[in-house]
């Protein structure tokens, strides 16, 4: 079931890939498996899945440890309060959701030494108060530019969760504006290569913008049923 589910939204992407013109394969998957169980997160990975996203810290921690045994590329996706920095820090490969200069020089000191920077994403908020999170477009240079040369990170790119909509075009132009963002920055120097953005509801129109990174649940794993507390 969730490796069908799973082929599906692969077959989505590539051929969203090839209606937009973009390189074949330029379109990584994130699973998304927050609130699922560990069960779920192994059938996913004997189908050949291996990055997986979770929106909470305990729970990523607690599956890391259940999941030992298994190669996965670990990606925290949610708020982080500056109280857990120490769990992403040390299970975590990614992580798409700063906003905050100082969760970024926590993560960056508490990196331990013998992993590689952990790679970061700014999120940015492109619907104003819809969200809490993420920062304003005008605001990311400065905060990029205040953390690309923390040592115990890697600055990757830009990840955005817009407000819900349904017409197309409109989605679309909400990840314009991030593109335009990050071709930007990119411009003057900073090397970026992810733009995480993209979920079940918009992937396609994220892809016609340049995503290279969609970050899929629903799809996948089914709706969520149960509410979650970190
Ligand atoms: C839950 C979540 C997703 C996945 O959303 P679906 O609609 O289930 O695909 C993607 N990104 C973030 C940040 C999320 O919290």
């Amino acid at each position: 079931m969730i490796c069908d589910r799973l082929k599906a939204v692969l077959q989505k992407i590539h051929a969203a890939e090839a209606t937009y013109h973009r390189a074949e394969g330029s379109v990584q998957l994130l699973a998304v498996s927050k609130t699922k169980p560990v069960e779920d997160i192994r059938e996913a990975w004997a189908c050949g899945q291996r990055a997986f996203g979770e929106n909470y810290a305990q729970e990523l921690e607690d599956k890391y440890e259940a999941l030992d045994d298994l190669d996965i590329e670990w990606h925290y996706i949610g708020p982080l309060q500056s109280n857990k920095t120490r769990i992403i820090a040390n299970y975590a490969d990614w992580m798409h959701s700063i906003d905050r200069e100082k969760i970024a020089r926590r993560l960056s000191e508490q990196r331990p030494e013998h992993l590689p920077p952990l790679n970061i994403c700014l999120q940015i908020n492109i619907s104003g108060e819809v969200s809490k999170s993420g920062i304003a477009i005008d605001e990311i240079r400065s905060l990029a530019e205040v953390i690309a040369p923390l040592p115990g990170l890697r600055l990757r790119g830009l990840m955005t969760l817009p407000a819900p909509v349904q017409d197309f075009d409109e989605q679309r132009a909400a990840f314009a504006r991030v593109r335009q963002a990050f071709d930007a920055l990119n411009e003057s120097g900073l090397g970026l290569d992810t733009l995480s953005m993209g979920m079940s509801n918009d992937l396609e129109a994220a892809i016609a913008e340049g995503a290279t990174m969609v970050r899929i649940g629903t799809a996948i794993f089914g709706q969520r049923a149960r509410p979650h507390t970190d």
